[in-house]
């Protein structure tokens, strides 16, 4: 990858953020590759549609591309929140490339995270636009990326160094047996995930995440038996390859 993007400025357009997204989208269709299989360039759509950036020819993984100046790794602004939740149910999310560049328009940081990392639990709702706004009444959402697995963050770029395409590919490898499980359940197995990252220690039992029972149970507030369901979701975990289980009552995360 070449991290410069300032070839790409184009001096017919006005505003900032237009020029933002032709000099990094021309910077993309040069430089990124596919994380889900080997191709080494992905196609740019001149005229997307769905939030949907780039499209890989060989496999057809969808890709949408957000850039800024500015890196905020608790949230970042998204579309409109309807249009969210109903692409999370029926699971066709795009992969998200979240970029920041410099002033003089070099990539600092480029993250992946996978299409099936999204789950109700990581979007969240934006007030409704006001009374007077173009589009009064309108809700967008923000996309909690502190509320991601960091499985589900993959460093393309970190602070200007690019990772190989080759760990990158293995890692988004290992983390796929994810998007085997339903949309809909999916939403549980990546908040116990989470819940167990959040424990800081890669050993732990069961009574240690029964500690995330409240909060599980806000997030879900439809179910009742949360402990029932945290026990299920450490199998689904086990059996997609996230955790080991040590002995009764004994999880090991894998990293
Ligand atoms: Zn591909």
């Amino acid at each position: 990858m070449n991290l410069e993007m300032g070839q790409y400025k184009p001096s017919r357009f006005k505003s900032n953020s237009q020029i933002a997204r032709v000099v990094t989208e021309a910077w993309g269709e040069k430089n990124l590759y596919c994380a889900a299989c080997k191709a080494s360039r992905i196609i740019r759509l001149r005229h997307n549609t769905k939030a949907v950036d780039f499209r890989c020819d060989s496999c057809s993984a969808a890709y949408q591309l957000k850039s800024s100046r500015t890196w905020n790794e608790r949230r970042i602004p998204d579309a409109g929140y309807n249009a969210m939740m109903e692409a999370i149910v029926q699971d066709r999310t795009p992969n998200l490339l979240i970029l920041q560049y410099s002033p003089s328009w070099a990539v600092i940081n480029l993250l992946l995270i996978p299409s099936f990392f999204f789950t109700m639990s990581t979007i969240e709702k934006r007030k409704p636009l006001s009374q007077n706004a173009r589009r009064a009444g309108w809700i967008g959402c923000n996309i909690l990326l502190s509320a991601i697995s960091s499985h589900g963050k993959l460093r393309v770029i970190r602070d200007g160094v690019e990772t190989s395409p080759d760990n990158v590919r293995k890692h988004y490898q290992q983390t796929r047996p994810l998007s085997s499980v339903n949309a809909k359940a999916r939403g549980w197995t990546l908040d116990v995930l989470r819940a167990v990252q959040k424990l800081e220690h890669s050993t732990f039992s069961l009574q240690d995440i029964y500690a995330a029972e409240e909060e599980l149970a806000i997030a879900h507030p439809n179910n009742r038996n949360v402990r029932a369901k945290i026990r299920q979701q450490l199998q689904v975990l086990r059996d997609l390859g996230f955790l080991t289980f040590r002995d009764r009552g004994i999880y090991e995360l894998r990293e």
